[in-house]
């Protein structure tokens, strides 16, 4: 049952259901009637007649009982007042119409009516007074209509002031029930074809004897109500009462709902769903739609109402929903292999606990290139029971341009990567397509991020797997740290210009002191900021990313300020005070960085050489040439370069054979290993040598403990920075350590 109402047929059904008791296909019903109703219609019979009352809107009730005078000397057999006159204003007229009346006995009906039809029994429907027509005369023109007017059906009775009325069909038909009942028009009358006679044209004897005589003659002024019939113009409202009349006459007077039809349609769609043969399941929907299309009309001629519209509705349904699957499927098939692709693991909703796997195949394109396009299908499909066979994958995904995927049980890192490993083996065995053979190799992306959606799991999975094939490595990680900062670099800009702005990021002095002097004699400037939602945030990560959303700029020009209005503010107490900077490497090769630090420098006033630019020796630097001409010209300009971190990028040696330097800062990796490492200790004592013999300076940073210290005074270098000696702090409190002198006493260590 679950499983039917989760199919297409059971979800339109449920829609129809659930939507069909709000009347909410109701325009459709309407155009339908509009257009069928003129196909059932045909001429009224002569059998009723209408008398217009020609003295405009207000005729009296004079005139009405001089024209219903009229009317009985043609001898009609039965007479209904539809007119609109007033009473109470003329009383010999009154007086006459009521004796008018009379005369025709039980022969007379006085039509009540309302402009509006369906609200039966409100006040609108006024009574004749009792003196003028007996109760026992009178009949309701009462409708139940659609939003457009259009009567759908009207009571056999209606009770207005506590007493129960016939309606006025029911009286032409001579068919008579209870309140509870209900009739329909069946549309077998075109009500403008009810025979139309002028009143003026009878009193002035200008019509054919007898046209009267026999028949039932409605008397009628101008009337408005809001009661229409469908596919018909309609002159006055009575025409709809006397056409309805004719449905009366029949047999039959029933409304089904529009469920019996449903769930007819429904059952014929379940049936030809099943049938294999194209043709004869497309002539079968055919069928059924014609027959949802003609049943209701054979059926109101039979007096049998039966809404098409919750049918055609399902069909309109079902069909969408097909279509859509049919669509999906076609968009989540990689039409040649026959597999779901990529975009179908995609949409999966992935559990927690599973890997997302992606494998991509060398050589692929090769391989399809050399085979016949009949045979591309097979590959993908051999490929992927291989893979199958190997991970205990169920659904094996595949993608474009040799790539599948999966995702498994998510092992223990090792596990797993072993796991992937000998699935690589199950390729080491050629792929055996038709006469051809070809020896492949596979690079697997791995992503292991749960709980991240599965599109962006996919991506990742797959993008490691062009990694690995592109570096020809095996296996392929995804690290979810890129991932998981990708929108906080997305919105770094404001970000960093707001920090800037509103304090958020400030700038930290740690001292350098310096051996020869026994002073604290320097800083390095070093960025800090405190997030209000992230808390402090470490440079390395900010800077990298404000490397990476080309950011670094405006940090950059920030520091420099800031340590320059430092570096002025100490060394105007007196001893000379070097102060570092950091210039990160994706700015050292920029064509403008000389012409801005040089602007800078100068509108500052500051001497250059109390300047020091810390630059790393990194393979990120993009334009080596550039960097190398940009730091040339610094230096000459009087800026002291530095090299830091020395030691630990891959052309350390080659760097400084490049560029012209003033100062090495040994590597705090290498500096906190001093005291436990003869290996270390040797590469300190041994670079300290040669940059001395290069006219360099040594700085080691990283100094944590008094025996460091003092083993690399020992050693002979120049400068220690470190939170032996300091840690890093804001400028106010830097400033009156300095001052202070504290840690002067460090020189008797
Ligand atoms: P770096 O230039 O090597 O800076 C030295 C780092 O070592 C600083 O970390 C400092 O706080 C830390 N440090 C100093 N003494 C000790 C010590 O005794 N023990 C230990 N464990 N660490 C010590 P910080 O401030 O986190 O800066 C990290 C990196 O961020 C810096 O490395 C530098 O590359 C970068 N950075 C900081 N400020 C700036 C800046 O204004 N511009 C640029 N481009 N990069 C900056
Ligand atoms: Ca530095
Ligand atoms: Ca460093």
């Amino acid at each position: 049952m679950r499983q039917f109402l989760r199919s297409p047929l059971g979800i339109a059904l449920l829609i129809c259901l659930s939507l069909g008791g709000l009347d909410f296909w109701a325009p459709f019903s309407s155009f339908y009637w509009n257009k069928v109703a003129p196909l059932l219609a045909s001429p009224a019979s002569e059998r009723v007649v209408i008398v217009t009352m020609d003295e405009g809107s207000d005729p009296t009730t004079g005139d009405a009982a001089a024209l219903l005078e009229r009317i009985r000397r043609e001898m009609p057999r039965s007479v209904f007042f539809d007119a609109k006159v007033a009473y109470g204003v003329n009383e010999a007229g009154d007086a006459q119409l009521a004796r008018a009346i009379a005369s025709f006995g039980q022969d007379f009906t006085y039509v009540v009516r309302s402009q509006k039809p369906d609200q039966f029994g409100s006040a609108d429907f006024r009574l004749p007074p009792s003196q003028i027509v007996a109760p026992s005369q009178i009949a309701v023109s009462a409708w139940t209509t659609n939003f457009t007017y259009k009567a759908l059906s009207a009571p056999y009775r209606v009770i207005l002031d506590g007493r129960e009325y016939p309606t006025v069909s029911t009286v032409i038909a001579g068919r008579h029930r209870g309140v509870q009942s209900e009739y329909y028009p069946d549309f077998s009358v075109a009500p403008a074809t009810i025979p139309l006679v002028s009143g003026r044209s009878l009193r002035e004897g200008r019509l054919p004897k007898g046209i009267l005589a026999g028949r039932t003659v409605v008397l009628t002024s101008d009337q408005s109500a809001m009661v229409g019939y469908f596919g018909s113009p309609i002159v006055q409202p009575i025409a709809v009462d006397i056409a309805v009349a004719e449905a009366l006459r029949k047999p039959l007077s029933l409304s089904t709902s529009f469920v019996p039809m449903l769930a007819m349609v429904a059952l014929a769609v379940l049936a030809t769903r099943r049938i294999r043969f194209k043709r004869l399941r497309a002539l079968l929907y055919l069928l059924t739609v014609s027959v949802v299309i003609a049943l209701p009309m054979y059926l109101r001629t039979l007096g049998i109402v039966c809404e098409p519209d919750g049918s055609v509705a399902f069909m309109v349904i079902y069909a969408g929903i097909r279509g859509w699957q049919k669509r999906t499927h076609r968009i989540q098939h990689t039409s040649l292999s026959g597999l779901p692709n990529l975009a179908a693991l995609s949409s999966l909703p992935i559990e927690v606990g599973r890997d997302v796997v992606v494998v991509v195949v060398a050589r692929y394109e090769e391989i399809m290139a050399t085979l016949p396009r009949e045979l591309h299908g097979e590959v993908a499909r051999q490929i992927a029971r291989r893979l199958s066979v190997g991970s205990g994958a169920n659904e094996i995904y595949h993608g474009e341009s040799g790539h599948f995927a999966w995702t498994e049980e998510a092992r223990p890192l090792e596990m797993q990567l072993n796991h992937l490993e000998g699935l690589r083996a199950l390729f080491s065995a050629p792929l055996q397509i038709g006469e051809h053979t070809f020896d492949t190799n596979i690079h697997f992306g791995l992503d292991r991020n749960e709980g991240l959606d599965a599109s962006t799991r996919v991506n990742s999975a797959l993008a490691s797997a062009n990694e690995a094939l592109g570096n020809g490595r095996s296996i392929e990680l995804f690290e979810s740290q890129r991932l998981v900062e990708a929108p906080w670099e997305l919105s770094l800009h404001a970000r960093i210009e707001e920090g800037l702005r509103n304090g958020e990021i400030w700038l930290a002095f740690q001292p350098q002191w310096d051996f020869a002097q026994g002073r604290v004699s320097g800083a390095e400037a070093l960025i800090r900021w405190n997030h209000p939602t992230r808390g402090p945030i470490a440079p390395d990560a900010f800077i990298l990313q404000a490397e990476r959303a080309g950011r670094i700029d405006t940090l950059t020009y920030w520091v420099l300020e800031e340590a320059i209005s430092a570096a002025l503010t100490l060394n105007a107490l007196g001893p000379r005070f070097q102060m570092s900077i950091n210039l990160s490497a994706q700015m050292v090769d920029k064509a403008d960085l000389v012409t801005n630090f040089a602007e800078i420098v100068r509108r500052r006033g500051i001497e250059p050489s109390l300047l020091t630019i810390e630059v790393t020796e990194t393979s990120s630097v993009r334009n080596r040439p550039a960097a190398c001409h940009n730091l040339t010209r610094l230096r000459e300009m009087g800026f002291r370069l530095s090299i830091d971190d020395f030691g630990t990028g891959e052309a350390s040696l080659a760097y400084l054979a490049d560029l012209p330097s003033d100062e090495l800062k040994l590597d705090r990796r290498f500096v906190s290993r001093l005291i436990d490492s003869e290996r270390d200790r040797v590469i300190i004592t041994s670079t300290i040598a040669l940059a001395h013999a290069l006219h360099q300076s040594v700085v080691a940073e990283g100094i944590e403990d008094a025996a460091t210290f003092a083993l690399l005074r020992e050693f002979g270098c120049d400068q220690a920075q470190g939170y032996y000696l300091g840690r890093p702090q804001p400028f106010a409190v830097f400033l009156s350590d300095y001052e202070a002198g504290r840690r002067y006493a460090i020189s008797d260590v």
